[in-house]
């Protein structure tokens, strides 16, 4: 088949190219958005990530172009209108569980990073300051920590927090039984963020989550408490936590996810001037750390994306069932 494979970066193309199972595969450095949509001119399958755009407009251009098939090399579709794409006849196939481990271990990092501030000793003593002054972080053992989405990611979030000893209460639309019966604590939104020193976000972005933390639920936090973001930065009025930073309420914040990310995450600007004053804004904190969407960056993530993304694309093919296709 061939495929355009947008917003590739040399990693992709590394592992694309090792578990190929025998298809046409140009590669575009480009995301795919109405802009760039035109490139698909004949391919039969287009495969993007979390950033490229495919909205009604980039779809009726991928259907004119003949376009087939849409394959993500990810789990979440939020940039993918799927009630266009089956109105137009094109299945949308995703990774749905490439590494559930190397993005809960990521939002550990965050975690531990924010919390013991080894990112700012690591600084201090390659400039010969071995000051402990600023550095004290607290015991993650005993603390609660609110997980929101109990999914794939939340429960092997929950798996690496009861190794620290940590309580833990969890909100999710459909509880996870398993969990429950091993001590998590299910509740409201509304109790469960409002117990918690350490909230972390693992639910998808729906029209129902988007902004679930804004003004009025960071009232709720504790004073103090430490969020953290690696699902999609639409779960946050990022202007309402700017605020929550400024007054206190919020203690620490962790994101690997940012609302108007698209634009920035996996570009180099260190030698550009950034429009984006919300993000400046977020970094001159001292108590916010920032990651460029590289939760899923793990090996064996990566070679599990490969591995799926090509198991969808042979299961188009040949007709069998399409266990991965997003469904309303
Ligand atoms: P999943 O589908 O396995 O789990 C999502 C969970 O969220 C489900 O249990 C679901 O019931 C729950 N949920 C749905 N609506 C909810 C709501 N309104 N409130 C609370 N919970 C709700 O997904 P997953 O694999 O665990 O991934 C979670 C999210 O992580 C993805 O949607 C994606 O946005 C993000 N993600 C980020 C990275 C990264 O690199 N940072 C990588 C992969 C996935």
């Amino acid at each position: 088949m061939k495929i355009a494979v947008f917003s590739t970066y040399h990693y992709d193309e590394e592992f694309l190219n090792r578990f190929n199972t025998g298809h046409e595969l140009t590669y575009f450095i480009l995301p795919l958005n109405e802009q760039t949509a035109q490139l698909t001119a004949g391919f039969e399958a287009v495969c993007i990530f979390v950033n490229d755009t495919v909205n009604e407009a980039v779809l009726r251009i991928l259907h004119a172009n003949g376009v087939k098939l849409i394959v993500l090399r990810c789990a979440g579709f939020n940039n993918v209108d799927i009630k266009a794409a089956d109105a137009l006849g094109i299945p949308v196939l995703r990774v749905p569980a490439y590494s559930p481990e190397a993005v809960a271990e990521h939002a550990m990092a965050l975690i531990l990073t924010l919390n013991r501030k080894t990112h700012k000793a690591y600084n201090r003593v390659r400039e010969g300051n071995f000051s402990l002054e600023r550095l004290m972080g607290f015991n993650l053992h005993n603390r609660k920590v609110a997980v929101i989405g109990t999914g794939n990611i939340g429960k092997a979030f929950c798996n690496i927090l009861k190794g620290f000893g940590c309580r833990i209460s969890a909100y999710d639309v459909y509880p996870d039984a398993e969990l429950a019966a091993s001590g998590v604590t299910y509740g409201s939104l509304e109790e469960t963020l409002s117990e918690a020193d350490v909230v972390s976000l693992h639910c998808p972005l729906l029209d129902s989550t988007r902004h679930m933390i804004n003004a009025k639920t960071l009232e709720l936090f504790k004073s103090g408490a430490m969020l953290i973001n690696t699902s999609r930065g639409g779960l946050i009025d990022t202007q309402d936590v700017i605020e929550a930073l400024k007054s206190g309420r919020l203690g620490y914040l962790g994101l690997d996810v940012y609302e108007q990310e698209s634009n920035l995450f996996f570009h180099d600007y260190s030698e550009g001037i950034i429009q984006d004053d919300i993000i400046m804004r977020l970094i001159s904190f001292p108590n916010v750390l920032i990651t460029s969407h590289q939760g899923f960056f793990t090996k064996e993530a990566i070679e599990q994306i490969a591995r799926t993304t090509f198991h969808n694309i042979d299961a188009f093919i040949n007709k069998t069932t399409l266990a991965n296709r997003v469904k309303l």
